[in-house]
């Protein structure tokens, strides 16, 4: 048996105004996904336990068969471990993103307000490049890393701050794509628990980093050459996501079975390792739209000659969804069902032994609220045998409520999925 699971980012969504109350789900032609729902098995599952925010990285610790509520220590750390910086006990990673800061009214000028007066524009810096922004994240870690506080160069806009003896580990920071068009200040790190002297100190350190990066950003050459070629500058960096070192088991001791993970995101590929998975890189894989869709399928069908389960991350939905461009966002489902589901459930069932293949979003990106919402996603699960289908004729949030599994805690379907293997019709 093989198992291939898909994961497209942010998919789900609710119904769009524009699309006639369609899902983007529901309006684009996802024949492919379709094809596994009348022939396999659908349900909705839960990826964000309750008490936990709906982030990327619960969500997929839990498309990953880790249960946030016992191994998550927070997201960077995941990143930390996909750019090959290992934390010590006392060590604190941070996500650190390049932002976009200016006025009001999304402009943003040559010499716009200082963070404390100024608005979130794009928690992505235009999507900055990774070329663009090691030079950026150099500089700035030149100018404030300290013994204390050092900055590693990530992918396009998420980078990675790693601090000494867990200096602000319980603070209150918010995810920058949470709060685009608001001000900055009104987000500015906090205490948990009411602002104590010692917790306000620590907080207005870092408020104060991520106000001094704009001086050291906002003209420097690489965003001069952004700004004329009228793009967004990548002006000012935003910390969050803090957390120490993950404790995971590994995916082989836990299913007794082999794999690997292909995506263009770090916090992914800091799964796998955490996972013990291997991390496959595919050229040209992006995050985005223009990512290497068939690299990245030829990539899951190669790992399958030697792995049992291959893990297939796409993005680019999650980030149509944060833009709020709902036809962005059809265009990514559309890519991700014809240039990822088409060639791979080809392949499953050109192979000799049986394939299961699971499509699911991690969380939904609606794209009328630009982030993630803590709603059960819907998915299908697919067996070549194809015993025991559902019938449910299309793949969508709505159609899946008819299906056969219900309502699964996603951490759990990665045991599902293997305790299938051997006992395809019980039919009850
Ligand atoms: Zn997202």
């Amino acid at each position: 048996m093989k198992y291939i699971v898909i994961i497209g980012d942010g998919m789900a969504d609710l119904p769009i105004p524009e699309l006639g109350g369609k899902t983007i789900l529901q309006a684009v032609e996802t024949p492919n996904m379709d094809y596994l729902a009348k022939h396999g098995r659908t349900g909705l599952a839960v990826t964000v336990p309750e008490g936990f925010p709906p982030g990327s990285d619960v969500a997929n610790m839990s498309v990953f068969g880790y249960d946030p509520a016992v191994y998550y220590t927070g997201r960077s750390p995941l990143e930390a471990l996909s750019m090959g910086v290992s934390l010590h006990s006392n060590e604190l990673a941070f996500r650190t993103n390049l932002i976009t800061i200016g006025n009001a009214d999304g402009t943003v000028g040559a010499d716009g307000p200082e963070l404390s007066d100024a608005y979130i524009v794009d928690y992505s810096g235009g999507h900055i490049s990774s070329k663009e922004a090691k030079e950026l994240i150099e500089a700035v870690d030149k100018e404030l890393g300290t013994g204390k506080f050092k900055f590693y160069p990530g992918i396009s806009y998420r980078h990675l701050l790693v601090v000494q003896d867990n200096y602000g580990k319980d603070l209150a920071f918010t995810p920058p794509h949470d709060i685009t068009g608001k001000k900055a200040s009104d987000y500015f790190p906090k205490g948990n628990e009411g602002n104590n002297e010692n917790d306000s100190k620590t907080a207005q350190t870092y408020s104060d980093m991520m106000a001094a990066s704009y001086h050291i950003l906002k003209d420097h050459p690489v965003n001069k050459k952004r700004i004329a070629e009228g793009k967004l500058p990548a002006n000012c960096i935003w910390f969050w996501g803090q957390g120490n070192a993950p404790k995971f088991e590994l995916f082989e001791k836990l299913h007794h079975k082999t794999g690997a993970v292909i995506s263009a995101v770090d916090l992914l590929k800091g799964i796998g390792v955490a996972a013990g998975l291997d991390v496959i890189e595919v050229e040209g894989a992006t995050g985005f739209l223009d990512t290497n869709y068939k690299g990245k399928a030829d990539a899951a069908m190669e790992a399958l000659k030697t792995k049992d389960f291959v893990f297939v991350h796409i993005e680019a939905p999650d980030e149509c969804g944060h833009l709020g461009n709902y036809k962005l966002k059809m265009q990514a489902v559309d890519d991700l069902d014809l240039k990822i589901v088409a060639p791979l459930l080809e392949y499953a069932k050109s192979l000799d032994e049986p394939c299961q293949i699971l499509v699911m979003p991690d969380h939904p990106t609606p794209v009328a609220l630009k982030t993630h919402t803590c709603d059960p996603v819907p998915f299908v699960l697919y067996d070549t045998r194809e015993e025991n289908a559902d019938n449910v004729s299309v793949y969508d949030e709505e159609s899946v409520k008819s299906g056969s599994l219900g309502t699964v805690y996603a951490p759990k379907l990665i045991s599902l999925m293997i305790e299938s293997e051997n006992e395809p019709s019980e039919n009850e």
